[in-house]
């Protein structure tokens, strides 16, 4: 929780949506909205009417369902001529609860090979596997592990032992989304700062440099290396891009041979961060500052 944050009307959404009638109701227009999935274009959904909904939610009392009916408009529900349906809103809380409680098939994934591993002289393999809300890519020769937040949809619904990809294109968009500056959780602005341990002169575990981003609505925090800021840098993507690759291929966990990087804080008064990006020995250089601003850029 945020200093600012609207409470009295968080609370007024929570109480909406906790009730039981409620949120069959919503379930009900997503069932209708997305058994009819080719009618759905554009913003607007094809209104459900209201017997119908009535019927679908199962509810006999008709005064009652339209009590629960009209506390969802207009918020969550459209109340349109012809009927009712989902706002974005509306659609956005029974798609967090879709993604979440994925139950049609088995939300775990056996360690499956996404790739080789790419730290020099290590001829272990990556595999990935999913527990518990998390995707761990950990090499089976040497200690790269790494452990990511994934919705059990992502291993329900994707086919990820035939096309282990989707893992990355799955980071690379909730990264981008990030650093772009939007929660991943509640779309809140996000800050993105050096971490403090660095500037207070702790040792790293690693020479990166660990960058937190906050969202300021919900205090979620989620860490990246500063060099995940410049992989879509037009520099960074048109030097991979001369080199015969695609940025977008670019796994963490699999960055090509030919690929490397390295970052330090070469001032802390104010913060300076220095990101050298080589890709078959030509290097592009960095300079970024407190808020991770590129305030330079040479390739030499
Ligand atoms: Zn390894
Ligand atoms: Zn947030």
């Amino acid at each position: 929780m945020t200093d600012g944050r609207p409470t009295s009307d968080f609370d007024d959404v929570c109480g909406i949506v906790a009730n039981e009638t409620r949120f069959s109701i919503l379930q009900a227009l997503w069932d209708a909205h997305t058994e009819t999935p080719a009618e759905i274009e554009g913003p607007e959904r094809d209104p459900v009417p209201f017997s119908e909904l009535r019927e679908r939610v199962g509810v006999q009392d008709s005064g009652r369902f339209n009590y629960h009916l009209s506390e969802l408009v207009p918020r969550f529900v459209q109340h349109r001529e012809d009927g009712y349906a989902l706002t974005h809103t509306g659609a956005r809380i029974v798609g967090a609860a879709v993604s979440g409680v994925y139950t049609e098939t088995d939300t775990e994934l056996d360690p499956t090979a996404v790739g080789d591993c790419g730290v020099p002289d290590c001829d272990g393999t990556l595999e990935a596997s999913y527990e518990d809300g998390h995707v761990t890519v950990a090499c089976d020769g040497c200690d790269v592990r790494i452990v990511m937040h994934a919705p059990p949809i992502l291993i329900g619904a994707h086919d990820i032992e035939s096309n282990p990809d989707t893992l990355q294109q799955y980071t690379l968009s909730e990264i981008q989304k990030t650093i772009r500056g939007f929660c991943p959780l509640c779309n809140g602005p996000i800050d993105t700062r050096v971490a403090r341990a660095h500037l207070d002169g702790e040792a790293p575990e690693d020479d990166r440099v660990k960058i937190t981003h906050q969202c300021r609505e919900c205090g979620q925090v989620s860490h990246t290396s500063a060099v995940s800021l410049l992989l879509d840098h037009p520099a960074v993507v048109s030097l991979l891009y001369e080199a015969g690759y695609d940025y977008r291929d670019v796994a963490l966990w699999r960055r090509p041979d030919s690929v490397e990087s390295a970052e330090f804080i070469v001032d802390d008064d104010p913060v300076q961060v220095e990101v050298t990006v080589t890709v078959d020995d030509e290097p592009l250089r960095f300079l970024l500052d407190g808020e991770l601003q590129v305030i330079e850029y040479e390739r030499p």
